[in-house]
């Protein structure tokens, strides 16, 4: 018996993300209210029989389980803690499962405010990009309580592929870990347009470039295949923006200035992702920091027609994208 069946759920925060994952939970049949500050993006789910709530504090108010799915930590403290009441309406002992990728302090306080009523949190971020939230393949990294992990797995497994839902530790761990996967994408990204363009410009032809480098010990899945379409299409991957790579790559340099660790590398790359977006605009594509190289050196990193056939399975997976 699936005990969320008889859960009732909100969730707030309908965007690229929030929209389809709550769709997904319509769908399935879900006690389901949501809510957004632009209420059209409620269409999905209120077409699958969600109910529309008035305000954040509305809808947590007889929710079982609240999911927030929000931009920025900001967005999550606003809602919870801010003028939005959700934790002061929430049911004592409800259980708020947090997908954004937030920080690990906003989720400490929550937390904090919300023990002596007993209500329980779980950080879920997720990978999979809007693609994975439609289809219902996203990777979770959850961090909290077993016990608690546990409850909102039936929920999770609505949204995620079961395989790669992974229980990562405790409160706040699966921000880290969803923050320490996207800071190693963007630091090869700039690593890889960088080699490009040294390759390029110095005079080597930029296919064979390529194959060298993707059949030498140094390849990677960026690197073989998620690469492709820009390569091949100039294709800068709109579908995650800038704004909110920038956004992920100041948590994740943050996060190595509250632990103490120096971080000269990746503090170099923020500063390279934010150039990119004071160039090219908050919505440019997560790969627009390549385009950075191509204008500063004056060539385009494209494969010519020849060059393109891809590797295996390639250019189409798009689980391998930072977001
Ligand atoms: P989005 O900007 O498309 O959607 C955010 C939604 O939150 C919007 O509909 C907005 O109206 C709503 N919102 C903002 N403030 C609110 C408030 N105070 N009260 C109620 N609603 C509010 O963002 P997204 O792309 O869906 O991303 C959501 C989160 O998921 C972010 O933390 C992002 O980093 C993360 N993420 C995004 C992707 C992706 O590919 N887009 C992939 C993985 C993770």
């Amino acid at each position: 018996m699936d005990e969320t069946a008889d859960s009732k759920v909100a969730f707030i925060g309908l965007g690229h993300m929030g929209g389809p994952m709550s769709r997904r939970l319509a769908e399935a049949g879900l006690d389901l209210t949501v809510f957004d500050l632009d209420p059209a993006r409620a269409a999905p789910a209120l077409e699958r029989g969600a109910r529309l709530a008035a305000s954040a504090a509305e809808a947590a108010g007889d929710a079982d389980v609240l999911i927030t799915m929000l931009p920025t930590p900001a967005a999550v403290e606003e809602v919870m803690l801010g003028s939005g009441e959700a934790l002061a309406s929430l049911p004592d002992g409800a259980l708020w499962i947090d997908m954004s990728t937030s920080s690990p302090e906003v989720t400490e306080r929550v937390l904090r405010r919300g023990a002596a009523r007993g209500i329980r949190v779980v950080d879920a971020p997720v990978a999979g990009m809007s693609a994975g939230a439609e289809a219902g393949t996203l990777e979770i990294f959850a961090g909290g309580d077993a016990a608690d992990v546990e409850q909102a797995r039936p929920i999770l497994e609505r949204l995620g592929d079961p395989e790669r839902i992974f229980h990562v530790g405790g409160h706040g761990a699966g921000l880290v870990v969803k923050l320490m996967l996207n800071l190693l994408w963007f630091d090869q990204l700039v690593a890889i347009a960088e080699v490009l363009t040294i390759g390029a410009r110095a005079g080597v032809d930029l296919g064979v470039l390529h194959k060298a480098l993707v059949e030498g010990p140094t390849s990677s899945r960026l690197l073989a295949r998620d690469l492709l379409p820009l390569l091949t299409r100039g294709e800068y991957e709109e579908g995650f923006t800038l704004a909110l790579a920038t956004k992920d790559l100041r948590l994740a340099v943050d996060l190595a200035r509250a632990a103490g660790v120096p971080a000269e590398l990746s503090a170099v790359v923020e500063q390279l992702f934010t150039r990119a977006r004071a160039t090219f605009g908050d919505d440019a594509g997560e790969m627009t920091p390549v385009r950075l190289y191509e204008e500063v050196a004056g060539v385009s990193l494209r494969l010519r027609e020849s060059d393109e056939a891809p590797p295996d399975d390639a250019v189409s997976g798009r689980d391998g994208l930072a977001a």
